[in-house]
């Protein structure tokens, strides 16, 4: 299915708002960037396959940030259940039947862009987005996966945070923070761009306001979703019955009559470094970066 092209405009909200230069389309209806993204498939949870390339202690640790968005929303809603998976293969291409979270040793060169440095962790999500150009557009997911890049970076599966070393990530942390995004979460804005609204105004207490903060620094531990995450979470989906569902094919996020909807693929990264990139089907389509206070 041939998708490049048809698109345009910036797809994941959160890194910067508005200013994103958009290539190689002729597309003539301009997506909304802050389109809601959430699950179509109201069944949760979701199942996902922890590929068998991590240890016994990384996949607890994984287990226990699964429970944790659990626990932020309503102790009786799992959004996530999880299995072992006998493989470590991803599929960057499709949607290949199998939601996962793999580890990966051999990073690919198209998920970083050149002179850039590659990101410590992607959500990849592939979907369909309905109602271009109404006030009720959205993008409806279909499939996702989680790619933790070993390749770059190290990552601590300590339990106690105080035992990771100082140039690992907490790997919890990462993981929080991704299944934010394969839930549908964008980021919060970064610091310099945070709205007028804000009470919060220390750069350090900003970050640690939401897990959803698009960098992180391998001194941050952020294993509970904050108050930000759950409203962002409540948006998008009924968690006050015992299982949690989308508002997908509720009013008004349903599709209109004869809306097919178009294919999504979008990529969302997580920087080590301040940087923010934005990619469709494998093309960046924006690129900003973060103040970084030194
Ligand atoms: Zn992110």
């Amino acid at each position: 299915m041939k998708i490049q092209g048809v698109l345009l405009a910036l797809l994941i909200t959160g890194c910067t708002p508005s200013t994103e230069v958009v290539q190689g389309s002729s597309s003539t209806a301009a997506i909304n960037a802050e389109a809601p993204y959430m699950w179509g498939n109201k069944t949760f949870p979701k199942n996902i396959g922890l590929s068998n390339a991590f240890s016994s202690d990384e996949k607890v640790g994984m287990v226990q940030m699964g429970d944790a968005w659990k626990n932020a929303v309503s102790a009786s809603n799992a959004f996530f259940s999880f299995s072992d998976l006998n493989n470590n293969n991803y599929d960057l291409v499709r949607n290949d039947g199998v939601l996962g979270i793999y580890k990966v040793y051999d990073w690919n060169s198209s998920l970083t862009p050149s002179n850039e440095v590659a990101p410590i962790a992607i959500t990849q999500l592939f979907g369909r987005r309905y109602n271009t150009g109404k006030s009720n557009e959205y993008v409806s997911i279909e499939h996702a996966d989680i790619l933790v890049n070993y390749d770059d970076f190290n990552f601590s599966s300590e339990s106690n945070s105080a035992n990771k070393d100082s140039t690992e990530y907490d790997l919890r942390t990462v993981v929080l923070h991704e299944m934010g995004h394969f839930l549908g979460l964008s980021h919060i804005p970064v610091y310099s761009l945070r709205p007028s609204s804000e009470t919060i105004t220390s750069r350090t207490d900003y970050k640690a306001s939401s897990v959803m903060y698009p960098s992180i620094d391998f001194s941050e531990i952020k294993r509970i979703p904050k108050t930000k995450d759950i409203q962002q979470i409540n948006s998008k989906y009924s968690t006050s019955s015992t299982v949690a569902s989308a508002m997908v094919a509720e009013s008004p996020y349903k599709p209109q009559p004869n809306d097919l909807g178009k294919n999504v693929k979008v990529i969302i990264e997580l920087r080590p470094n301040g940087e923010c990139t934005h990619k469709m089907d494998g093309v960046t389509i924006g690129h900003h970066t973060i103040q970084l206070k030194k």
